[in-house]
């Protein structure tokens, strides 16, 4: 049994290890074209911001770490091309150029997402970056030992995270966002507000509603960002304006493409192709609140998929449960968590949605670390099923309590067991009526 694995990251390793541990008979080999493998991308703003030392801290394992479990990983190696009905994979080793064919009796595409790059970012131009891997990261480190001011492109949750990080490092900082406003897909208008305010209240220029047309340069390095709204003068420009789920190899396998944009599979991660599974970022997953298909590239879900490809390759039966749209992010002290679905999703849905808002306290008030906690909870008004929940508050730790919504969520929970939930209560952690029992008594 040979088990050929496409990608080396979290999904592509979390196969690995599962398929070795499933099967230690079978020949499990990792192909990635970069040079890490097993790395937490999500820790690289905060290298950068220096809450972690160095990018080796994100490793988890080395790639002698898994030869050791019995797993082949050869870094630097490019799958270029998938025969599937004859079981065969095209690797080229990107030092020596030379390619070579490789067989397979199972085959795991885990690809990932590329960032998306506009024309106007397809450039040369010295300083302008996207975050995508640890190369991306050790780049914008090289950058910052003489930028002065940033121009963030993207007001997503990494170009938020990004904020923090270069406030941090002492750059002045203008995010350009085309939307209405920041961390647009992840929130109802009036949070976005909230962390829009966050961002301005730490220093950071944020301008909303603006697109961006050119980047210009000087003696090839760039000065700044061309936009409707003006020039805004810049020496490092991140571009984070959203990813694409890499699917080529999808393609040419003959691999169903899912109206998402990304590889189409079944509960046991296969895709269309039999013995040919996809898991991570450039796979689509079902949403168990809404039962349609979403594209939603999280560390989690990639790391539970590439475990179920892992345990279906080497012959056993595991299932992939789906996502609720759980998210969570930080940027300055505030703290901003989602899950489910928010009201205008929903209603894009043709739910018939009810919110409620509840603004509070996250610890007992009369304690001294209380802060200000927001949450807005959103069920379906006929069966008072719940849809999904937003909070945002500035101990940002307290936002984690949204997992006690995601998980009625996974269980089509109601509003009424919320407020029945037997919350745990300490005036460091709560008050005796936590604040989301207290929305679910409101929505009730
Ligand atoms: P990837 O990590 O993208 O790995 C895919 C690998 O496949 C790549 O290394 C690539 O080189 C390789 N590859 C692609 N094509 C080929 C080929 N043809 N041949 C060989 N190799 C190939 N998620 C969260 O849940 N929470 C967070 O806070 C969070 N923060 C993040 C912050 C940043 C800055 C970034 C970039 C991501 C963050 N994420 C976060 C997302 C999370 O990192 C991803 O969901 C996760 O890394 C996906 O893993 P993956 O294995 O599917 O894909």
């Amino acid at each position: 049994m040979r088990i050929v694995i496409v990608g080396g990251v979290a999904a592509g390793m979390s196969a690995a290890s599962r398929a070795v541990r499933h099967n230690p008979a079978a020949d499990v080999v990792v192909f990635e074209r970069g040079g890490y493998i097993s790395y937490g991308a999500c820790g690289l703003p905060y290298v950068l911001g220096g809450d972690v030392d160095s990018f080796d801290d994100l490793i988890a394992r080395t790639p002698d770490q898994m030869r050791a479990r019995g797993i082949g990983v050869r870094l630097r190696h490019e799958v270029t091309g998938v025969d599937a009905s004859g079981g065969t994979v095209t690797v080229v080793d990107r030092d020596s150029g030379r390619s070579a064919v490789e067989p397979f009796d199972k085959l795991l595409l885990a690809t990932g997402v590329s960032a998306v790059r506009p024309d106007w970012a397809r450039t040369d131009l010295g300083g302008v970056h996207v975050l995508r891997d640890i190369p991306d990261g050790q780049a914008i480190e090289a950058s910052l030992q003489t930028a002065r001011r940033a121009v963030i492109i993207g007001g997503g949750y990494i170009g938020l995270e990004m904020a923090e990080t270069l406030i941090c490092r002492g750059l002045s900082v203008v995010i350009v966002e085309q939307a209405p406003d920041v961390a647009g897909r992840m929130l109802d208008r009036e949070y976005q507000r909230r962390v829009r305010a966050e961002l301005e209240s730490n220093g950071v220029d944020v301008r909303c509603g603006t697109t961006v047309e050119s980047l210009t340069g000087k003696d090839g390095h760039v000065t700044g960002v061309q936009t409707t709204e003006g020039l805004i003068r810049g020496d490092l420009v991140i571009v984070a304006v959203g990813v694409r789920p890499n699917t080529g190899l999808a393609c040419a396998a003959g691999a169903r493409i899912g109206k998402t944009g990304a590889v189409a599979v079944n509960v046991r991660q296969e895709t269309s192709v039999p013995g040919v599974y996809s898991a991570g970022d450039n796979t689509e997953s079902t949403h168990r609140v809404t039962r349609r298909k979403v594209h939603i590239p999280l560390g989690l879900t990639a790391n539970r998929m590439g475990r179920i490809a892992g345990v279906n390759m080497a012959g056993g039966d595991a299932t992939f449960p789906g996502v609720v749209g759980s998210g969570i992010f930080k940027t300055f002290a505030l703290g901003v968590a989602r899950t489910g679905l928010t009201q205008t999703e929903a209603d894009a849905l043709g739910l018939d949605a009810v919110s409620v808002d509840v603004s509070s306290t996250d610890h007992a008030g009369y304690y001294a670390t209380a802060k200000p906690i927001h949450v807005r909870l959103t069920a379906e008004r006929s069966t008072g099923r719940l849809l999904g929940t937003q909070l945002v508050c500035q101990n940002h730790e307290s936002v984690k309590r949204v997992d006690v919504v995601a998980a009625l969520l996974h269980g089509r929970g109601r509003v009424q067991d919320l407020f029945e939930t037997d919350l745990s209560y300490a005036p460091p952690f709560s008050g005796v009526w936590d604040v989301l029992l207290v929305a679910a008594d409101r929505l009730s």
